[in-house]
């Protein structure tokens, strides 16, 4: 595999930084992720990774050392400006910082050094990483489609390209935000009643969102040149968490025949920090197993590292609080917990198909792997299927209409069917493994307000 499991996995690696060393954090030293942030209003775009509680600003770190230093590459500064230096690097830039990085906040006799480029976590402001140029969108959870599928085709709920290729459209990249932008709810028009009419121009009144993982490219392509399954990682920095809020009755009535527009674009949002390729080497997991009767990928997605480690193991869950229960102090409710491994196309499976035409994918492009859903109903990523009545993975299957839902109840003794103003959706990632440290991804997260009147 491209990014090997190696001395910065050691699960016996302690920290200076002390909070670090907590079984608890998201951010151990094994971790190392990355983030752009600001303190006070000062100077936006400075990149940091997470130790801890705390951050640590590269640049400083590159000022505090001196020049030349082992977080340059070569005559580049790396974190100057922002996360740009990084993203034009070969693919082994991070490789070696993270090894530097490691190597000194583990050393004592550095503390007194670095201390300087340390400051709370929760001093800052998180902003979005960098800049993205493109946005793609896929579809890659067979459980997602096949619930979606079958509330709507009921008979015919895969379309017949579903298992031949990764399923994605081009999302908007201005509308992507830090997680805790408030989502404010979109206008739309939806559908006429079953009896014909003209149909109407009114706020969402069906409010979703969309559970998934977002993938930041580094590397690019040049136009023309496909990239092969072998060599689709090397261009990926690492992951995050993304929410793809969706306004469900403005989707019904746009959707055909040229897929998702208005009710997906009006926002995303992004976890503050990219997991990098090199933290999640322990925990990969094979491509999912396709079920007898499925037909194999054709070869242009296929090669063996995808098939024996092109998944992920990352623990996902969606968290629930209305305003109502923040007002009273209630702790937010899990919506779900579901595992990214349970998807049918890999990250570098959409890679190679995106380019396999020819199409160019530049440094800093995100791409969101569709809703993560699973095989169980605690497993669903988004309220249009964890609300519906209908179970297609049930045995024998239990096929309902699209409105046949039982709301969530609330312990105010509200309930949801889809969101309503005031609720706030927080994702939450992880991965645990046996042996080694246990890693996550911080939060992303939405409060609805109301429409602009
Ligand atoms: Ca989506």
């Amino acid at each position: 595999m491209p990014y090997p499991i190696d001395e910065t996995h050691d699960p016996s690696l302690r920290s200076w930084v002390d909070s670090a060393n907590d079984p608890d954090t998201d951010f151990p030293i094994q971790n190392l992720p990355l983030c752009a942030f600001r303190v006070d209003g000062g100077r936006p775009g400075r990149v940091g990774t997470r130790i801890g509680d705390q951050l640590l600003d590269l640049a400083m770190v590159e000022d505090l050392l001196g020049t030349p230093t082992l977080l340059h590459h070569g005559e580049d500064r790396l974190f100057e400006s922002g996360l740009s230096g990084l993203l034009r690097q070969p693919r082994l830039a991070w490789s070696n910082v993270r090894r530097t990085l490691v190597r000194l906040l583990t050393d004592r006799a550095q503390a007194e050094k670095l201390r300087p480029a340390l400051l709370p976590e929760c001093d800052a402001q998180l902003l979005l990483t960098h800049p993205v140029g493109d946005y793609t969108d896929f579809y890659a959870s067979v459980y997602h489609a096949t619930n979606v599928g079958s509330m709507f085709r009921p008979d015919n709920a895969l379309l017949p390209n579903y298992k031949w290729l990764p399923v994605g459209y081009h999302g908007r990249a201005s509308s992507i935000v830090p997680s805790g932008t408030p989502i404010t709810r979109p206008r739309g028009q939806q559908s006429p009643a079953d009896d014909g009419g003209s149909p109407t121009f009114a706020p969402c009144k069906m409010l979703d969102y969309e559970l998934e993982i977002g993938v930041i490219i580094a590397r690019g392509n040049d136009l023309g040149r496909p990239i092969p399954m072998s060599e689709a990682e090397h261009h990926i920095l690492g992951l995050c968490l993304l929410n793809d809020w969706s306004a469900r009755d403005v989707q019904k009535w746009e959707y055909q025949p040229l897929g998702p527009f208005l009710a997906k674009n009006f926002a995303t949002t992004v976890s503050p920090y990219i997991v990098t390729m090199e933290a999640l080497a322990p925990f990969r997991a094979p491509a999912m197993e396709r079920p007898p009767g499925d037909p194999q990928p054709l070869g242009h997605l296929d090669c063996p590292a995808n098939r024996s480690a092109g998944g992920f193991d990352i623990t996902l869950e969606v968290h629930l609080a209305s305003s109502q229960m923040r007002d009273r102090g209630l702790g937010p409710v899990r919506l779900s917990k579901g595992n990214f491994r349970d998807m049918y196309w890999t990250v570098a499976q959409m890679i190679a198909h995106h380019t396999s035409n020819g199409c160019n994918l530049q440094p800093g492009d995100l791409l969101g792997s569709g809703t993560v859903s699973g095989p169980t109903r605690d497993s669903r990523g988004c309220l249009l299927e964890l609300t519906w009545d209908g179970d297609p993975f049930a045995h024998p299957p239990l096929i309902k209409p699209g409105s046949a839902r039982t709301p969530i109840a609330l312990p105010t003794g509200e309930t949801r069917t889809f969101l309503q103003d005031g609720d706030e959706v927080t994702i939450k990632g992880y991965c645990q493994r046996s042996g080694f440290r246990r890693i996550g991804f911080g939060q992303c997260r939405g409060v609805i307000t109301p429409a602009h009147p």
